[in-house]
């Protein structure tokens, strides 16, 4: 079996998007890119993350070819590999239905420095025009927009996170989450306050080395 540490990160970070409540049902996908070995583990279309085996992955070519797997591709695979495509950086593609940046999403607002950790993905969440799901239009819409961000709104359908590895891109997904329902709820009560461009500048050179010390 190809790729079976991707498939079962893939299955791990599934059942995290539902718990940590990014998505539910069988909405949202998730992809790895092992650049090295020039093949993408991706999850199947229409499956229960909680049932989802490692059979069920995918092993794809860049080109979108199947390497493995006897399951119909998640119905997002061409934006998955136009993100691959574009962005040298990134090895894993998260993409949920979370609540509050569907919100947004739905009202075609990109959600601005309103909360430091929208640095996670830039100094703002950029919004992709809307085109039907699984469409080549909304691949080529969400390749215009990231740019250099980390996540992109999906409008009227919810949001793509992009990372290094699966738990950066998964953690972007959930800062957004979370600055969206902030920025909402801030909203009720008046007027939020947004950080300025330098101050976001200044957050993101310092994530830079956010986190534990690393040994190696
Ligand atoms: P898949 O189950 O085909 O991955 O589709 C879910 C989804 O979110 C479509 O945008
Ligand atoms: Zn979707």
């Amino acid at each position: 079996m190809k790729l079976k540490n991707e498939r079962k990160r893939l299955i791990v970070f599934g059942k995290k998007m539902v718990a940590a409540n990014l998505t539910n049902g069988t909405g949202g996908n998730l992809s790895y890119y092992n650049r090295k070995r020039n093949l993408i583990a991706i999850t199947p279309s229409g499956v229960e993350y909680e049932d989802m085996r490692l059979e069920d992955i995918l092993v794809l070519r860049l080109d979108g070819g199947i390497v493995e797997g006897d399951r119909k591709p998640s119905s997002e695979t061409g934006f998955h590999l136009a993100l691959y495509e574009k962005r040298p950086d990134v090895a894993a593609v998260v993409h949920t239905h979370s609540v509050y940046a569907t919100t947004f999403a739905c009202l075609h607002r990109e959600i601005p420095p309103v909360h430091y950790l929208v640095g996670f993905c830039g100094k703002k969440v950029p919004l992709a025009e809307y085109a039907t799901y699984g469409s080549n239009e909304l691949a080529k819409n969400i390749r215009d927009s990231i740019k250099d961000y980390n996540a992109v709104l999906l409008a009227n359908h919810g949001l793509v996170s992009v990372g290094s590895d699966l738990m950066t891109a998964f953690n972007v997904a959930l800062e957004v989450e979370f600055v969206a329902r902030v920025y909402y709820q801030a909203q009720n009560i008046g007027k939020p306050n947004l950080l300025s461009d330098q101050q976001m500048e200044e957050v993101i050179e310092k994530f830079k080395d956010y986190g534990p010390v690393k040994n190696d």
